[in-house]
């Protein structure tokens, strides 16, 4: 079998060998980029090299790239538990060609890496490849290059309504470098459900993309208009958990060696069976992200990037609840990750300690209204009429108990019942204009993420009052009042 440390350590050397210099994954809170919550994908450090403002003394790059897709233009929170291939944290393996090699290197390279026997030697029938609609170019280079049959070549379109909205137009968000793409799908076999990509059944698990390749070729600027780039330049991304999944012969990437440790550790830290219990999952996979932040510096807070930490802790917590946890638990998963990620990031092991304590508070912090919290929502489940939870429970879930608005959503699908987001927007506007009134704290409850505003962590100071949260400082400023004037 081949670990996901060596899977990465060979897509690292090949295309080194291809003359790409090596670059070190930067940090997930992207630097000097107000259009970006968090680092999304490889290409974000090197967005400027695209964009032609920045040159290096290499025209090649390769990297695996730590990436959180936990909010704005790349959101995967909701589909965690859910999907075998989604992660809110994930490592992303890329090749870059800042106006150096184009189409016809990058799907060169892409199938020899994949195929080859002296790397990864997939079987070529068991890959599908797509290609951006009108790419008649990419379409040809995947026949004679690859020598991939015609009929495995899937032609995408602007399937979402807009031009340039496929999902074979791959942007990094609403403005920046952009292009239409080809992406590798890996067939994982007839026993599960799911379609190739165009299909109706295209949301399925089947066929999971495992490498996408960008023509960057455009600028989008805010009005949306597209710029041509001063060079036509090549970014890839290829996930390693997924890649990981085909080498280790498994369907999900939550089996892969790293996964299947981070499960037991969370099994270990709450005290139940290690069974594949979909909680176990979330646990797992936002243990990672969540370490991560914090040992890039986000700290939980009630915006910005710091409130997107917290409702992932607070939704790894409430699924510890649910498995039955009675003590901090979510702190332990530190250690456990540190162990199997800390070669490749030391960060986790340099910064161990302080990630533990970080959440190790937050946890401690939302223990006190969890409960208490999920009791209330029970009775007011009993009254339930229809299948909607009203706007006004999931406010006061949140306003009284701490509650992110998608954990009690996360609580209602499991019960196949949603939330009146509407009303609970109503609920927040109507707040913000009663506390505007008495003059008082002027924060932005919802998840406002105002990007341009780091989050900085000068230590914490909480008091409490009959249990509940009623203030915590960062540095001197008070950035949560929940249960303030109740
Ligand atoms: P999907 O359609 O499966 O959501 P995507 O098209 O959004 O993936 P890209 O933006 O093209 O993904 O990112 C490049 C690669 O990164 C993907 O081909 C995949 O291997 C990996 N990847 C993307 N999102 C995730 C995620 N949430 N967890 C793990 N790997 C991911
Ligand atoms: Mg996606
Ligand atoms: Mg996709
Ligand atoms: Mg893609």
């Amino acid at each position: 079998m081949r670990s996901s440390a060596d899977i990465r350590e060979a897509f690292l050397s090949f295309f080194e060998s291809k003359g790409h210099t090596r670059v070190a994954s930067s940090s997930l809170i992207p630097a000097n980029d107000p259009t970006l919550l968090f680092t999304n994908a490889g290409m974000n450090q090197f967005k400027d090299c695209f964009l032609g403002l920045d040159k290096r003394a290499y025209t090649r790059a390769v990297s695996s790239q730590k990436c959180v897709r936990a909010g704005g233009k790349h959101n995967d929170l909701e589909n965690v538990g859910y999907t075998a291939r989604h992660h809110t944290f994930f490592e992303m393996l890329g090749n870059f060609s800042f106006g150096d090699y184009f189409k016809h290197d990058a799907i060169a390279y892409a199938w020899e890496f994949l195929t080859s026997p002296a790397w990864l030697n997939i079987p070529s029938d068991k890959l599908w490849v797509t290609v951006y609609a009108t790419d008649d170019e990419a379409f040809q280079l995947w026949q004679d290059v690859a020598g991939v049959p015609a009929e495995r070549i899937i032609r995408i379109g602007d399937n979402k309504g807009a031009p340039y909205a496929s999902d074979n137009f791959w942007a990094m968000g609403d403005t920046g470098p952009c292009g239409p793409c080809t992406e590798i799908f890996y067939d994982h076999g007839a026993d599960i459900w799911g379609g190739l990509p165009g299909s109706a059944e295209e949301d399925g698990d089947r066929y999971i993309e495992i490498w996408n390749n960008v023509f960057m070729q455009f600028n989008r600027t805010a009005d949306g208009v597209l710029h041509p780039l001063p060079a036509p330049s090549v970014d890839t991304g290829m996930g390693l958990e997924r890649i990981s999944a085909v080498m280790q012969h498994v369907h999900s990437n939550y089996e892969i060696d790293l996964f299947q440790h981070l499960l037991q550790a969370a099994a270990d830290a709450i005290g139940c069976s290690n069974e594949q219990q979909a909680s176990l999952k979330v646990v797992a996979d936002h243990a990672r992200s969540c370490s991560f932040l914090v040992a890039d510096g986000v700290v939980p807070s009630n915006e910005g990037r710091g409130y997107v930490l917290r409702r992932i802790i607070r939704r790894a917590c409430r699924h510890g609840n649910k498995l039955g946890a009675t003590q901090p638990f979510f702190y332990k998963m530190v250690a456990a990750l540190a162990q199997v990620m800390g070669a490749a990031y030391p960060e986790l092991v340099e910064r161990q300690t302080f990630i533990e304590k970080v959440l190790k508070q937050e946890e401690e912090q939302f223990a006190r209204t969890l409960e208490q919290g999920l009791k209330i929502l029970e009775q007011d489940l009993v009254n339930l009429q229809g299948t909607v939870i009203s706007g006004d429970v999931v406010f006061k879930l949140y306003d009284t108990y701490g509650f992110p608005m998608d954990l009690t959503a996360d609580i209602a699908r499991e019960r196949n019942l949603s939330i009146d987001e509407a009303g609970f927007n109503a609920c927040m506007d109507a707040q913000r204009e009663r506390s505007q009134k008495a003059g008082k704290f002027n924060f932005d409850y919802n998840s406002l993420l105002k990007v341009d505003v780091d989050t900085v962590f000068t230590g914490y100071d909480s008091t409490h009052s009959e249990g509940k949260v009623v203030a915590m400082f960062i540095g001197d400023e008070a950035v949560n009042h929940v249960n303030e004037g109740q």
